[in-house]
């Protein structure tokens, strides 16, 4: 499932290529079609993202805003085509392949011959602007929602690390309150929104703390560094499309095609970008010992034993 990053690097995107413009909307799978038909027409006036949550907003014009809410689940992609010329084409702009997670959009002709690509799989919406198109296939959620609506679910959710208002206070409150381990904590999207399996291992390494430590015993220095330090690895994720939290290759763009590979988790790929996920029984960056595993929030979490000491009793 995409973490946070991904998220903020899709409504970035979908904001970069139809602000200001009327969409045509559709779904040519056809379960979406009902909720197509309010969006097609409208001006699409941009999107933001809360954490794995997307909020696409388009006016109709005499009417309230519609906002389309779409969370992408653990099959759900964006895929964008758009013309050569676009300021967004691939050669000018890494933006979408970032928000692609690597995947290049379809470049198609130039901006007089801008032609929507045929639909692959099963899209469930289409949106097509002047010079490109975005078409969603699989996700968990995609509705459309009213302003109100969409206050609600956000009230829900917890901080978003990208959000430049959000308030870590409200996390770091949220953890302390709470026997759960922190690595459970981390995971919950009403604790920290965004934060999936791979950040959370990374973060808790790198701040040295064991998974299993109940969150009202980890300090508010702690959390607060854990917090500052989301702050920047997220962001980088957003650039880059990929997940990199090792500190050397840190400010280095990554070799293109890093993300589907490390889906099939070559270790040496996961040795380069990360200091525990994916790197069960291969030595720590850090101290040598072997990195460990268990379950916590039903996934599987990887920490060091010795740089993460486990909380006494
Ligand atoms: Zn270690």
């Amino acid at each position: 499932m995409p973490e946070g990053h991904v998220i903020h690097g899709i409504a970035a995107a979908l904001t970069g290529l139809l602000r200001g413009q009327v969409v045509h909307a559709s779904s040519p799978q056809g379960r979406f079609s009902s909720g197509a038909a309010l969006l097609d027409g409208c001006t699409f006036t941009g999107a933001i993202a809360h954490g794995k949550h997307l909020f696409a907003s388009f006016d109709p014009g005499a009417q309230a805003p519609h906002i389309l809410h779409v969370h992408l689940g653990l099959y759900g992609v964006w895929s964008f085509a758009l013309a050569a010329e676009h300021p967004l084409a691939p050669h000018r702009n890494p933006l979408l392949t970032a928000a692609g997670e690597g995947k290049q959009p379809q470049v198609i002709g130039d901006a007089a011959r801008f032609a929507v690509p045929a639909p692959r799989g099963a899209v469930r919406l289409r949106l097509v602007g002047k010079q490109a198109a975005a078409d969603l296939n699989g996700p968990s959620r995609c509705e459309v929602l009213t302003a109100a609506e969409v206050d609600v679910l956000r009230a829900r959710l917890g901080p978003d690390p990208l959000l430049g208002d959000s308030d870590p206070d409200a996390f770091i409150q949220a953890v302390r309150s709470s026997r759960r381990a922190i690595g459970e904590l981390l995971m919950d999207q009403s604790v920290i929104s965004g934060v999936g399996n791979i950040y959370r291992a990374e973060l808790l390494f790198r701040h040295r703390i064991h998974p299993a430590t109940p969150g009202q015993r980890v300090s508010v220095r702690k959390l607060q560094q854990l917090w500052s330090d989301a702050v920047v690895l997220l962001a980088d994720g957003k650039r880059l499309g990929v997940i990199v939290t090792t500190d050397e290759g840190h400010l280095n763009e990554p070799p293109t095609g890093w993300t589907k590979l490390a889906e099939r988790a070559p270790n040496e790929e996961a040795d380069l970008r990360w200091y525990a996920y994916r790197r069960s029984g291969r030595p720590c960056h850090r101290c040598g010992n072997l990195i460990a595993t268990s379950i916590l929030a039903s996934r599987t979490v990887f920490w060091c034993s010795r740089c993460q000491r486990a909380p006494s009793h």
